[in-house]
């Protein structure tokens, strides 16, 4: 296969430069911290195509959906996430020539992104039209230890000649977003400010109203030593900038160091902003590069300690687990319960930033395995926070008495995505919030998250589910109708059996809370405890007569029976080459829908019902969202269909370093890639944590000769190594440890080490 970068374990890097994949690199190359980031852009000038993306976390702006055809309950607004003042550029003009990667001759390119260290450099030699060669070396971080600043080391050398160069150090809000209409601007001046060597920038989002304060501070260095300069300051609408003029020795290298730092309104009062700005660039200015980057490195090096995995002898798949790992921690860190991981994370504009389902069904079993506890405690609390707005959001629909509705798309707790099919219909992301809370009860024991915040979410969206749940006469049975599965190629179904499922499940489920006395007094009445328990007993739950394969939705048989095979490989992918209305009326299925639910409740059901799910759902599913491959791969491992599962798994894996949907210029999959984690994990490494065991069932592939990875579970670290011959488990704990190893129940002794030969166990 054809490698788009070079395969390497610890480092994605590419030794050529070609326009043509720049705006690709770009969000490959992203960097980022869990509060903004950054796409691989140039710090100087470039005029071929780009994409620029600077990303705050949290700071979006309302775009307008009010159309002529509105319906009630439309939401007002799509959420989009802005671009945001560049804080990286750095221009250079030798004589009278600004330097461009685009416009120059490039004899030499090299860019890496180190994963270990958060680190993206870029080396390259240039020649000019004058002749004059030039190598430049820049250095950037988005540091992992003080999340609100940014340092770049931007070193220039001329190669074949000494003259004067000027320099151009500059913030610009000038930007514009790439989906804007018109080259729209969103932001507007707030405050500025410019002397010699430092800057600072404040703007206010248009509607939205949040202030974002950026300030920066530079040094000149000629080799080693710090340079005095005092250059001309530059004010314009939205820019502040820094010039001047040096002269510069043939063979010598000359490096500015520029540190920025971003606060912003949805984490300070809005008149400390500027100060805070200042003060934090001043402290990193103090501190100079290379401490700021020894701090950030360590960051780094302490999420590499609790969540790396180890791949021995399949370096493609060693890489790209690191890729997403490092992508998901760039994304989110769980220091702030007011952000969240878009499906984009900071590389891209698409999905606006916003928070959809991916976060409870995907995100957090990868940050409650791989993170402190109160990382994914804050995901909760995001929503826990957000609990009114979801009232309201019900309300508007015409849901009552404290029932709720969490946004299939939000920012701040309103829905905010302008689909009506999705943001009525796709109502199975309340499930998925709900099975967030037990599935952290189940990893951490975190009983007092429950009393004090779970209990009121589930009650709320089990309301919801009760109300809309509607009882049939033909059926006798509870219906639920009117809606859209996780397989968004199919709208306005009935009886999608995975939103039933899980809404039944939900209801049990606080149903269950509500009776154990630990968990607080009640927050139902009598009546509800009543009308549920006997909703419960007739909830449909549609399946193939005669059969163990529970049916996606009603009406599903009368579609024509195809399998994905069939389709020709040059329509592919058909949401790119059909219509709309041929792909709703087609079999096919856009992600895993039933096997969504599988996945979840695996525990609810036997390996014959398991088996025949798959072997029938999966021939045809197309996997156009990137949040399928990882489901499928996992069963299919969990059926022994390991060949199946590692085509699957280097799907997911790869989806992004191999460009699989040709789409990466827009952005990265960052919320698939905790699927990518949980593929290998729970897939390869049979990992499962149920409510009583803890189990693991590793199955490897062949072309991996063992795998290294460690958990979270319940305050210890776990670390499981699954060898071709053996298995071996530790924890750091100071108990026993309890748990079954292809069904077989071991106990591991604190502070030992269990080693057991696979051919002493029968597999299962
Ligand atoms: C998927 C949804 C997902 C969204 C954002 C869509 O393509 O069908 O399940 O929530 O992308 O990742």
């Amino acid at each position: 296969m054809h490698n788009l970068f070079e395969i390497d374990e610890w480092k994605i890097y590419e030794r050529s430069f070609d326009s043509s994949k720049q705006v690709m690199a770009e969000s490959i190359f992203s960097i980022g911290n869990g509060a903004f980031g950054q796409r691989a852009n140039f710090e100087e000038t470039y005029s071929g195509e780009t994409m620029q993306g600077n990303y705050i976390g949290g700071v979006y702006y309302p775009d307008k959906t009010r159309v002529g055809w509105w319906k009630n309950g439309y939401p007002e607004y799509f959420a989009k996430v802005l671009n945001s003042c560049n804080w990286i550029g750095i221009d250079l003009e030798i004589d009278g020539e600004k330097v461009d990667v685009h416009k120059a001759k490039v004899k030499s390119f090299y860019r890496e992104l180190d994963m270990k260290e958060g680190v993206l450099t870029r080396s390259l030699k240039l020649q000019l039209s004058s002749s004059k060669e030039i190598e430049l070396v820049s250095k950037r971080f988005c540091s992992m230890q003080n999340d609100h600043i940014g340092a770049i080391s931007y070193s220039v050398t001329p190669l074949n000649f000494s003259a004067n160069v000027k320099f151009e150090v500059y913030l610009d809000c000038n930007v514009t977003n790439h989906d804007s209409n018109y080259g729209e601007i969103f932001w507007k001046e707030e405050d500025k400010k410019v002397d010699e060597r430092e800057g600072l920038l404040s703007c206010r989002t248009k509607i939205s109203d949040f202030v974002v304060s950026t300030a920066m501070r530079y040094s000149f260095w000629k080799d080693h030593s710090k340079l005095v300069i005092h250059p001309n300051t530059i004010e314009r609408e939205m820019y502040v900038s820094n010039t001047f003029e040096y002269f510069l020795e043939k063979g010598t290298c000359y490096t500015i160091k520029k540190y920025v730092s971003i606060v912003s309104s949805l984490n300070h009062k809005e008149f400390a902003l500027s100060a805070k700005a200042i003060l934090y660039v001043s402290e990193a200015y103090k501190k100079g590069f290379n401490v700021l980057l020894k701090e950030h490195i360590n960051a780094w090096k302490d999420i590499w300690n609790q969540a790396d995995i180890l791949i021995e002898g399949d370096v493609r798949s060693q890489q790209a687990i690191r890729f997403n790992i490092f992508q998901l921690f760039q994304s989110y860190t769980g220091k702030n319960s007011k952000l969240n991981i878009g499906p984009k994370g900071f590389t891209g504009e698409k999905y606006g930033g916003a928070t959809y389902w991916d976060t409870e069904a995907f995100c957090m079993p990868f940050y409650l395995k791989t993170a402190d506890s109160n990382v994914a405690k804050q995901l909760l609390l995001y929503r826990y926070n957000q609990l009114d707005k979801a009232i309201e959001n019900a309300e508007k629909l015409g849901f009552s008495e404290g029932a709720a509705l969490f946004p299939m798309v939000t920012m701040n707790g309103e829905e905010c995505h302008n689909e009506w099919e999705i943001t009525f219909e796709e109502i199975h992301r309340n499930g998925a919030i709900a099975f967030a809370i037990y599935n952290y009860l189940r990893h951490t024991n975190d009983e007092d998250y429950l009393r004090v915040y779970g209990k009121s979410v589930l009650v709320a969206i089990s309301r919801f589910w009760f109300q809309r749940f509607n009882w049939s006469e033909e059926k006798g049975a509870y219906v639920m109708l009117g809606v859209t599965g996780p397989n968004e190629y199919e709208n306005n179904v009935n009886n999608n059996w995975y939103t039933n499922y899980i809404a039944k499940w939900c209801i049990q489920y606080t149903l269950d809370i509500e009776k154990n006395s630990t968990f607080g007094p009640s927050l139902i009445t009598e009546k509800e405890k009543e009308e549920w328990e006997k909703l419960l007993e007739q909830v449909y739950l549609p399946q193939i007569t005669n059969s163990n394969i529970f049916l996606q939705q009603d009406g599903f048989l009368d579609k024509k029976n195809q399998e994905v095979k069939d389709i020709p490989e040059s329509e592919k992918p058909i949401n790119q080459h059909w219509s709309w209305d041929r792909i709703l009326r087609s079999i096919f299925i856009k992600q895993a829908d039933v096997l969504q639910g599988i996945y979840m409740f695996e525990e609810h059901f036997t390996p014959e019902q398991i088996k025949e799910n798959f072997d029938y759902y999966e021939p045809k599913t197309v996997h156009e969202s990137s949040l399928s491959p990882c489901v499928h791969a996992i069963i299919a491992s969990k059926l022994g269909y390991v060949d199946k599962a590692y085509e699957l798994f280097q799907r997911t894996a790869r989806l992004d370093l191999d460009d699989y949907n040709k789409e990466v210029k827009e952005g990265l999959h960052i919320t698939s890639m905790a699927g990518t984690w949980l593929s290998i994990v729970e897939g390869f490494g049979g990992l499962r944590i149920s409510e009583s065991d803890l189990s693991f069932a590793p199955k490897l592939p062949k072309e991996w000769k063992s795998l290294m990875y460690k958990i979270r579970y319940k305050g210890l670290i776990i670390q499981v190594f699954c060898g071709k011959n053996d298995i071996q488990i530790q924890h750091n704990g100071s108990i026993d440890l309890k748990f079954l190893l292809y069904g077989k129940e071991m106990i591991l002794k604190a502070d030992d080490k269990l080693i057991v030969k696979l051919d002493s166990l029968v597999k299962k």
